[in-house]
């Protein structure tokens, strides 16, 4: 079982139940969701401050509160499929009463936005297909992931993840250190001086000042795609790889044209001969 498989029965465990614990949604859904993505960090393998889009997006997976709502939507039908006379249903009843009138920060004032949300008016106490509005909180997620200017280093990443799906390198790839540093690098993770420039020595370097300092070149930031095409000090690594680069020349194409096990033995020799150049 690979790791991220192991992962969806941890979320399994951690979402059972969460009809009972959304009571308390913001302290307990907003730490299962740091908890969450901090795992994910782990197994790629890619710095804990890593973006949250990219962190999910490079996996393919959803916000915990998603599955949480989804929990919470089939119990909200299970309950009111329930007798009239049955407490468990005549309590919940009461509770949506109370929340028109005076507890705004409970459950089911978010169950209400939520769904009028999603489906435009207030559905409780009926039976809609929550299939459909899951599907919906899916579509927004995948849609903010795509929308999402705040951050600049989502920019390249979108182009190598053009789909919100996980990353197919990600089962092709069995040697765990490879597919770690596949995840570095395609999250900017990767120690090259456009990523490091941003915080190296407690300094922040305009990116225009982040230089390339293997070829010492005066004006060449050293970016991906400096590093994968265009830094001469590679030029014998990339002479011995022709077939790999020969159809590609931006990152995307290196990333989703490219055999993921060739790319990884190709950064491999180019972060080595990176490090003993700079070592010198
Ligand atoms: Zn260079």
């Amino acid at each position: 079982m690979i790791p991220w498989q192991l992962g969806m029965q941890g979320n399994a465990a951690m979402y059972s139940n969460a009809h009972v614990w959304m009571q308390t949604f913001d302290c307990c859904g907003a730490a299962a969701e740091a908890l969450h993505r901090d795992f994910l960090r782990r197994l790629l393998g890619v710095r804990m401050s890593t973006a949250n889009h990219m962190v999910l997006a490079e996996l393919g997976r959803l916000p915990l509160q998603v599955h949480f709502w989804q929990q919470i939507l089939r119990y909200h039908h299970r309950t009111i499929a329930l007798d009239n006379v049955r407490l468990v249903k005549l309590a919940m009843v009461d509770g949506f009463a109370l929340h028109q009138t005076a507890v705004k920060d409970s459950w089911q004032h978010y169950l209400g936005d939520f769904l009028h949300g999603h489906l435009g008016q207030q559905q409780l106490f009926h039976n809609f297909d929550v299939a459909s509005v899951i599907e919906r909180a899916k579509h927004q997620h995948a849609f903010e992931y795509f929308a999402d200017v705040q951050h600049s280093s989502l920019m390249l990443y979108r182009t190598m993840q053009p789909e919100y799906k996980s990353a197919e390198y990600l089962s092709v790839v069995k040697c765990a250190s490879n597919r770690r540093l596949i995840s570095r690098f395609r999250t900017g993770c990767h120690g090259l001086r456009v990523d490091t420039g941003r915080w190296a020595d407690g300094v922040h370097l305009d990116r225009t000042d982040r230089l390339c300092l293997v070829c010492k070149s005066l004006d060449c930031v050293e970016d991906e795609q400096h590093f994968v095409f265009d830094c001469p000090a590679y030029s014998h690594i990339r002479s011995q790889h022709l077939d790999l680069l020969q159809h590609c020349c931006t990152i995307a194409d290196f990333m989703i044209l490219c055999e993921p096990n060739a790319c990884a033995g190709f950064l491999w020799e180019c972060f080595a001969c990176r490090k003993q150049i700079l070592s010198v």
